[in-house]
């Protein structure tokens, strides 16, 4: 898979900074939301199977939570970084604010890879992360929730271990909970879908009825399954999509010219989201290259997979045809193909606004929780419709109204949100 050549936290810090300049923020603002506002790096020591102890590394990083309680996942990976810890706060951070829900940013990380791990080392794991850091974080301080490698399982464990310390049942400290034990009904659809109600509002905004457009996804994961079933629902066809293949380490794409079958595919595809490529050749579909679902003649891209994916070098493959570029990953689009999609202006929903649903559906599993009420799935995923098109609408106007392309209209209107949330509390 491709690994990231640069540090990620500069990156987020540059981003920032084009922001600031935009919204001519004071020097003393720009220090504050350059950095995050609290790191926790602490070790925990574990007892393996065999006997030894071991000594992991943690962390907890919170960027900045003058608009609510810090909220971010908490990632296990054996190269993880405080840089890319810190990094993914501070996006957090603006996530949140583009979304308007009362929350700031924070993410966490473990090194070490739960794949070399058995089933007890990870419990002990996590409710040793939980005790190292269990006084600064809590539902009204800072919520964690499942990222890379972490599972609705760890988060179980780990409310049971906070829990168990504090004395009382506080379901609001995590989410991604299961369903059943705390979790909301539409999570699992939540991100997918959010990123295809931002589709359908760029259309409305472009005069373009969903039924007459084509889409080419890369991914076939959690993000991207559910993005498809929205699609569809609202008129749209996909005609091809892309998957890691483990067994070739490489991605392949797969295409039917007449639209894919949601469940058809589902059915060839193993639960990482890798599509069988022999099964879905006797399906009838088309094997490609890993790129080749960047050149399709569509009028809709939506990278759902990985980061840096849209790059300066096959950007230019991008069929003429495409209008629409919505960003289901985190940072698929490097900035040198941000150039190109500008030069040829394509309408980009960019990542923290357009996959902001699965963070939006986590602050109502936290709201459910702390009211110990459970919402029906119809009523979750209105309010992520209503939740999401405003936040669309928010960055298309001022998009339009200050000239400004999508990604940077979003910048602009979080960075001031949360700078102003500064101001007002007296912190600048
Ligand atoms: P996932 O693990 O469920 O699926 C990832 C998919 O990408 C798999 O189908 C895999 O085969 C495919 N893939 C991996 N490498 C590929 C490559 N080189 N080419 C083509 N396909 C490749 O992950 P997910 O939860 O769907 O997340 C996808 C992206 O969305 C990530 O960037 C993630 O950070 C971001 N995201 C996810 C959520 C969420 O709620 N799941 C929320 C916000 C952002």
């Amino acid at each position: 898979m491709a690994k990231t050549a640069y540090n990620p936290f500069e990156t987020a810090q540059k981003q920032f900074d084009r922001a600031a300049d935009m919204l001519e923020l004071d020097q003393a603002t720009r220090d504050l939301l350059r950095n995050p506002i609290r790191e926790f790096h602490f070790s925990i020591p574990i007892r393996m199977d065999d006997g030894q102890m071991k000594v992991f590394r943690g962390f907890r990083v919170q960027h900045n939570d003058a608009r609510g309680p810090a909220k971010g996942g908490l990632r296990f990976h054996p190269q993880e970084t405080i840089d890319t810890v810190r990094a993914l706060s501070m996006w957090m951070t603006w996530k949140t604010a583009v979304a308007d829900i009362p929350l700031g940013g924070g993410k966490g990380g473990v090194i070490c890879d739960p794949h070399n791990l058995s089933h007890t080392e990870q419990e002990r794991l996590c409710r040793g992360w939980v005790r190292q850091v269990y006084k600064n974080i809590g539902p009204t301080v800072d919520i964690p929730a499942p990222d890379v490698m972490t599972s609705p399982q760890h988060m179980l464990w780990m409310l049971d271990e906070y829990e168990t310390l504090r004395g009382e049942k506080l379901p609001g400290f995590i989410t991604g909970k299961p369903v059943g034990m705390g979790g909301s009904l539409g999570r699992k659809e939540a991100t997918g879908y959010g990123v295809i109600i931002t589709v359908r509002e760029a259309l409305k905004e472009l005069n373009i009825n969903p039924s007459d457009t084509i889409a080419s996804v890369q991914g076939f994961g959690n993000v991207s399954q559910f993005a498809i079933e929205l699609y569809e629902q609202i008129g749209g066809k996909v005609i091809c999509v892309s998957s890691w293949d483990q067994e070739d380490q490489t991605s392949y794409s797969f295409r039917k010219k007449e639209g894919v079958d949601l469940e058809e595919l589902r059915s060839v595809a193993n639960p990482f989201g890798g599509i069988d490529k022999q099964k879905a050749q006797e399906l009838g579909y088309e094997v490609l290259p890993g790129e080749a679902w960047l050149e399709q003649e569509v009028d809709i891209l939506i990278p759902a997979a990985l980061e840096n994916q849209i790059t300066g070098s096959n950007a230019e493959k991008m069929n003429k045809r495409v209008k629409i570029i919505a960003e289901g990953a985190n940072g698929p689009t490097t900035p040198d193909a941000d150039n190109v999609i500008i030069e040829r202006d394509i309408f980009i929903i960019p990542d923290f606004l357009a996959n902001a649903g699965g963070v939006t559906c986590s602050y109502f599993e936290q709201v459910q929780s702390n009211m110990n009420y459970f919402w029906e799935r119809d009523d979750v995923l209105g309010r992520l419709d209503v939740k999401m098109t405003a936040a669309f609408i928010a960055v298309s106007d001022f998009s339009r109204s200050n000239k400004l392309n999508m990604r940077d209209a979003a910048y602009v209107i979080s960075v001031n949100r949360v700078a102003q949330a500064c101001k007002d509390r007296g912190w600048v």
